[in-house]
């Protein structure tokens, strides 16, 4: 059950740690307008939905500031953890969405133990995947690579099917994938 992750500190972790990785290759790239160095600019979030107790390092995003002069030019990575501004971390947007697709009273009722997300949310992130994700130019390309067609009357959940492997695998599969849209300027989310 994807819900019990929330509360697994080795799935924040493990998103923690792409997380490093992604904003190594960033920071490694230098600045894209003007290629110059760039100087850590993390930022403080303190994301709702997670399930479990973390240390400080899980509540800032990276990012990072151009070193010369005259530029300043902000880059943020792509993140696994956080989804444009929003303020719930990414795994939820996905397994709310998910769960409430079809989801009983008791499902909602388990989940809603866990992460408190009221149903308006819940809601509003659902039209989020269908309107707002699904007309994006990252999606407008990126679904050409799946064969059959992903429904997209079924977002995120026919995203997720699409992903395969044991246990948290499929999920990170999709939150990596869904990567280039975390970005500070990819996405206006709320
Ligand atoms: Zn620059």
């Amino acid at each position: 059950m994807y819900a019990t992750l929330l509360a697994d500190t080795r799935f924040h972790e493990l998103l923690l740690s792409i997380d490093r990785d992604l904003a190594d290759a960033c920071r490694a790239e230098g600045c894209e307008l003007c290629g110059g160095r760039l100087h850590s600019a993390r930022y403080p979030r303190k994301p709702r939905g997670r399930a479990c107790r973390l240390g400080p390092e899980h509540d800032q995003r990276f990012s990072f500031c151009c070193a010369v002069d005259g530029c300043r030019s902000r880059e943020t990575p792509a993140s696994l953890r956080f989804l444009g501004r929003r303020v719930y971390v990414a795994a939820i947007v996905v397994l709310i969405a998910i769960l409430r697709h079809g989801a009983t009273d008791a499902r909602m009722a388990r989940l809603s133990e866990v992460v408190s997300v009221d149903r308006r949310t819940v809601a509003r992130w659902r039209s989020w995947w269908r309107r707002v994700f699904a007309a994006t130019p990252f999606w407008q390309i990126a679904r050409a690579r799946f064969m059959p067609p992903v429904d997209q009357h079924r977002l995120p959940a026919s995203l997720l099917d699409r992903f395969t492997g044991d246990g948290a695998v499929p999920l990170v599969a999709l939150l990596r994938f869904l990567g280039p849209v975390t970005g500070g300027a990819g996405m206006r989310a709320r």
